[in-house]
């Protein structure tokens, strides 16, 4: 159904344009859950709500919401959304194009670890954003508080991604995880397994405040294990409330490895990460690193933050050819093990 794709843009749209304008989270949150909302309606409830102008009895939607919805579903853009595009500052062309050459996202959490939703949920959201592909990388066992998954439990989300695979094709879930760096930069699951991955993103989640002496072994270690591809939020900082700093490294040591062992930096759209920081983005850059532009999405309305990754690779210089993820998923797969 076409309108439902109009609405759920148009909320999204909105969400973003608050969001960038750093309207209170409340705010963007309302034009989120609407589209939430709107994306769990079944086609014909949609229609007949709109018509007759119950969508607001539902939990979720409101007034404002209500009527972007209703006027998307007749095929205008919504008043609310227009009169937001005039005072937002245009998103660059080159983040735009950088937004359309992406075919997937390497870096997505299903609630087999601490994400909120079953892989299918994600996976289908994926295809609604026209993705060719995800990679599945929920967290290693170490990572208990978000459910980290034991050797037995990633063998056993293999076999059920297998099955989703055959329902969705051509659409593909790359097998994959995000790996914990451990202290000694070792990776947090048995090398055999990683080995049968699509896809390896490895992250620092403890410890963030080392030193920079042993900061910068321990992800010098990792980038070199021959199954790591993607360097997850490299600093570990949070941007949003009480924040978190950025963890202490010698980036151009990092980045000439993640360069030498085929590692892609990852650029983490999640609006409380935004990692790396931008001058740290533009001297991976000028390494010559691979990137990957990646939502880390917890939840399926979370995958449309992409764009906010491309607008940061857009002002460092990334381009097209540069980012793994505009490969198609047979490319990204013969690169990684190849990696
Ligand atoms: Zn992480
Ligand atoms: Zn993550």
């Amino acid at each position: 159904m076409d309108g439902r794709r109009a609405a759920i843009a148009a909320l999204e749209r909105i969400a973003y344009i608050l969001e960038r304008e750093q309207e209170p989270t409340y705010r963007v949150r309302a034009f989120r859950n609407a589209a939430a909302v709107v994306r769990a309606l079944p086609d014909a409830e949609l229609e007949q709500r709109s018509r007759r102008r119950t969508l607001q009895s539902l939990s979720g939607i409101g007034p404002a919401t209500a009527r972007v919805i209703e006027e998307a579903l007749t095929g205008v853009t919504p008043e609310y959304l227009q009169r937001l595009e005039t005072v937002a500052s245009p998103i660059p062309d080159g983040a735009l194009a950088l937004r359309q050459a992406l075919r997937g996202d390497c870096h997505v959490h299903s609630d087999w670890s601490d994400g909120g939703s079953p892989i299918e949920e994600m996976a289908r959201t994926a295809v609604d954003l026209g993705h060719e592909y995800i990679v599945l990388t929920d967290h290693s066992p170490r990572l208990t508080i978000a459910h980290g998954l034991s050797v037995e439990r990633l063998r056993e989300q293999l076999d059920v991604v297998r099955g989703i695979n055959e329902q969705l094709a051509p659409f593909r879930i790359l097998t994959g995880i995000e790996v914990d760096i451990l202290e000694d930069g070792s990776l947090d699951q048995e090398p055999d397994l990683l080995a049968q991955l699509n896809v390896v993103v490895a992250s620092v989640h403890s410890k963030l405040r080392m030193p920079p002496a042993e900061m910068t072994p321990r992800m010098l270690t990792a980038i070199r294990n021959p199954h790591m591809d993607v360097l997850g939020h490299c600093t570990g900082r949070i941007v949003v409330g009480r924040g978190r700093p950025e963890s202490e490294f010698d980036a151009d040591a990092v980045f000439a490895a993640c360069r030498a062992h085929h590692v892609a930096v990852e650029i983490n759209s999640r609006p409380e990460r935004l990692d790396p920081p931008k001058r740290l983005l533009k001297l991976a850059v000028e390494t010559g690193c691979r990137v990957s532009i990646d939502t880390d999405a917890h939840a399926p309305g979370q995958l449309e933050w992409q764009l906010r990754g491309c607008e940061r690779a857009d002002a460092c210089g990334v381009s097209a050819e540069m980012v793994i993820n505009t490969m198609t998923a047979d490319e990204l797969v013969a690169w990684t093990r190849t990696a």
